[in-house]
């Protein structure tokens, strides 16, 4: 690949430099290295707690001081149940809230980092001699006509560009996963796809 680092962000270089890869393969090595992010508390300190359940009776747990969940399943009478503080709802809530928003942030930046990832190998990618073998293969193969023109209206119009019909192969297309199309179709396509 042709990458420079003056496009790249350091982060990514890793996974785009070096011999060509299909984007299946660089997406599972940046997974392998990214893992989806969630929130996870080891619950290092906790509180036992109380509630006052339908029958009137008060149950027990742990709960989280750092999260606010439930850690314990709730039992009539704990061990150490004098003296205990009822069970903290609103720092429960506000906990889960507060994780939840942090939750979204960190899922956000993990999304626009794999975007960034898909954009960055796409446009790398088409300027790959790799590509530019698959491009003439699916010109040539079509006899340089458009593929479209000539299954709407059977006309032989000059074929100068190649289309992804879908890109679930990027990186490692088969014939059937691309078509030779004139400049004119390729913007209908285009056209068609991002207003629908
Ligand atoms: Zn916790
Ligand atoms: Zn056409
Ligand atoms: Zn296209």
């Amino acid at each position: 690949m042709t990458l420079t680092e003056m496009t790249c962000p350091p982060e990514l270089l890793p996974f785009l430099k070096g011999g060509h890869r299909s984007y299946r393969e660089v997406l599972q090595l940046w997974e392998e290295a990214n893992p989806r992010p969630e929130m996870q508390c080891a619950h290092h300190r906790t509180d036992i707690r109380y509630i006052i359940d339908s029958l009137g009776r008060r149950m027990y747990s742990h709960q989280c001081l750092v999260c606010g969940s439930r850690v314990t399943p709730f039992i009539p009478k704990p061990p150490e149940f004098d003296m205990c503080e009822p069970w903290d709802r609103k720092f429960e809530t506000a906990c889960s809230d507060r994780m939840r928003t942090a939750i979204l942030g960190l899922w956000d930046e993990y999304r626009a980092t794999r975007q960034s990832l898909w954009r960055l190998y796409y446009n790398n990618y088409l300027q790959s001699p790799e590509w530019e073998a698959r491009r003439r293969n699916a010109l040539r193969s079509a006899d340089n006509c458009c593929e479209r023109c000539r299954a709407i209206s059977s006309r032989k119009v000059p074929a100068v560009e190649v289309h992804h019909l879908h890109y679930r192969t990027l990186g490692e297309e088969e014939p059937e996963d691309i078509a030779a199309v004139c400049a004119w179709c390729h913007r209908e396509i285009h056209a068609k796809v991002f207003t629908i």
